[in-house]
């Protein structure tokens, strides 16, 4: 009985209402006072610390993404704290990080472990969510999140770096999609936060020579991350010397480079693309046949590779502090959203603190 009274308190003390990030219809969005999510039996109710902003919250926003439907609360990379929940497991107080597929469970990707192909996609009623996209996420103050969805912070691990739980795990799963060997060269193609996570990762796990390739003034602002960096008009004097290639950019132009960069023999991952509508020409397929490529497509963080990844973070091996270019309080949406989305200053990440003082 205690235990209920605590639950019950704890209850008392959550407001009815809440401040969150509302993305109201297509290329709409204000900051609103909404009702207060309730944890469902499998979630638990958490009280976002670290909130960022990312290029999918664009995509969605543009209406890009038919399963998510407006008014819609945006957030997909972010940490807190656990107030109520119904799972031992994550008791009030925890500390906890989110990676956001969870799959239906029973369908048979979900019996994979593939849970981010899960068939039930979009279905609710089956378990399934994806977290910020089909389902209210966390750029507001409160967040009700499925347990399936939640990670333990490392005690060392800070809310900000607990974020990066999501995107670290996507890198990560490309890097293991390629089968990198130690020693070996990687050149990693986009300087986003997506394409950093992976050339540190890369380097983690013991990579011989790393090289970045993007442009702009990002690339200069992150030299040191990767051994060398090199500008996308310069690449074509790496063409096939890489052994694994991975790329984070998102476009065709940077599909075909990727495909030239590799060795005969070599690998090449593709994870940039997610959106449809981005089509591949002008590429020789003797490159690949005859070149006996790997080309392989990444999508997402599967089969706990998230968890994985923040074990490399709680050992420092990744540096994530510096990719958050920016801080802003929640009040101040709309200043970090311009931010982003006109990379102002160089903007790599902008994280949101909904429980900071304006
Ligand atoms: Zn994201
Ligand atoms: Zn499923």
């Amino acid at each position: 009985m205690k235990s209920a009274v605590n639950v019950s308190a704890r209850e008392a003390q959550i407001p009815a209402t809440m401040r969150a990030v509302v993305f109201t219809g297509p290329s709409a969005f204000a900051l609103q006072e909404v009702p207060t999510p309730r944890a469902g039996p499998r979630e638990a109710l958490v009280r976002v610390r670290a909130s960022m902003v990312c290029a999918s919250d664009a995509k969605i926003l543009a209406g890009k993404f038919p399963a998510t439907r407006f008014p819609h609360v945006p957030g997909h990379e972010f940490a807190g704290d656990v107030v109520t929940s119904a799972d031992e497991r994550f008791p009030a107080g925890s500390r906890v990080c989110v990676e956001v597929h969870v799959g239906c469970g029973t369908c048979e990707r979900c019996r994979e472990g593939m849970y981010t192909l899960c068939l039930n996609y979009g279905k609710r009623e089956t378990g399934h969510a994806h977290v910020g996209f089909t389902i209210d996420g966390g750029l507001a103050d409160y967040a009700a999140v499925p347990i399936a969805a939640l990670h333990k912070l490392p005690e060392h691990v800070t809310f900000d770096q607990g974020a990066w739980t999501d995107n670290l795990g996507v890198a990560l799963w490309a890097i293991e999609r390629g089968r990198l060997a130690a020693g070996e060269h990687v050149v990693v193609i986009g300087p986003g936060a997506i394409g950093l996570c992976a050339t540190q990762l890369a380097r983690a796990l013991g990579a011989g020579r790393v090289t970045l390739v993007g442009r702009g003034k990002r690339l200069a602002r992150v030299r040191d991350m990767a051994d060398e960096v090199v500008d996308a008009a310069d690449v074509a004097r790496l063409h096939g010397t890489a052994d694994l290639v991975v790329e984070f950019a998102g476009t065709a132009d940077a599909a075909r480079d990727a495909i030239a960069l590799a060795r005969r023999g070599g690998r090449v991952v593709l994870g940039g693309a997610t959106g449809a509508g981005v089509e591949l020409s002008g590429v020789d397929l003797s490159t690949i046949v005859r070149g006996n490529l790997d080309v392989l497509g990444s999508l997402a963080n599967p089969k706990g590779v998230s968890g994985r990844a923040l074990e490399l973070l709680a050992q420092g091996k990744i540096d994530v502090t510096s990719l958050v270019t920016h801080h802003f309080p929640l009040e101040r949406f709309e200043e970090a959203w311009r931010t982003f989305t006109e990379r102002r200053d160089g903007a790599i990440r902008v994280m949101l603190h909904p429980q900071a003082a304006a």
